[in-house]
């Protein structure tokens, strides 16, 4: 894919450093945002979803959907698809349909979506966490396509604000 990509990264110091970032990410996106996590066991694959759901105004508890892959909440502005294709199979992908959410009135967010490459839609933001020392994270962020490559440089902003 020759798509044009961008990048930058990420340094949360701590969950607050990561519940940042989820904002940011939040206040940008409207239907059909594609976010993409993936990190070992425990990077904060979850927690950033977590935070994010907060962020556009889920009310409640959002657990990992590891066992239901995919859980659909309402937020204030518009639903919140949560993924996590850890355990899908092909079969499974065909049956839920996951274009209907990837291009719906909402927004997506997928857990270990590099183990479903070729289901991805082409447009889309992908995070990659690392730890760091004690309760750090890093991300290494691609925007793919707009408007994510924009997202790529408004981030690097506010990191040099911030700075
Ligand atoms: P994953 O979904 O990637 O398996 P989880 O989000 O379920 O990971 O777990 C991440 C754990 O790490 C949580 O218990 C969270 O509180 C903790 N944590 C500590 N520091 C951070 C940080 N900076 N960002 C995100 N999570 C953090
Ligand atoms: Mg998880």
């Amino acid at each position: 894919d020759r798509r044009y990509s961008e990048e930058t990264e990420w340094t949360a110091l701590d969950p607050s450093g990561t519940i940042r970032l989820a904002e940011e990410l939040a206040a940008w996106s409207a239907p059909g945002t594609v976010i993409t996590l993936d990190g070992d066991l425990g990077a904060g694959k979850t927690f950033f979803s977590q935070a994010f759901a907060k962020a556009i105004g889920v009310p409640g508890v959002v657990n990992s959907p590891t066992f239901t892959i995919i859980k659909e909440y309402e937020g204030a502005a518009m639903p919140f698809y949560h993924m996590d294709v850890y355990r899908l199979s092909q079969i499974e992908a065909d049956e839920l349909g996951l274009d209907d959410y990837f291009y719906g009135d909402g927004v997506t967010i997928v857990e270990w979506a590099s183990l479903i490459p070729e289901l991805l839609p082409d447009n889309r933001i992908e995070l990659f966490i690392s730890l760091l020392e004690n309760d750090g994270r890093r991300f290494r962020i691609r925007g793919i396509g707009e408007p994510y490559t924009l997202w790529c440089r408004k981030l690097q902003e506010t990191k040099e604000e911030q700075a």
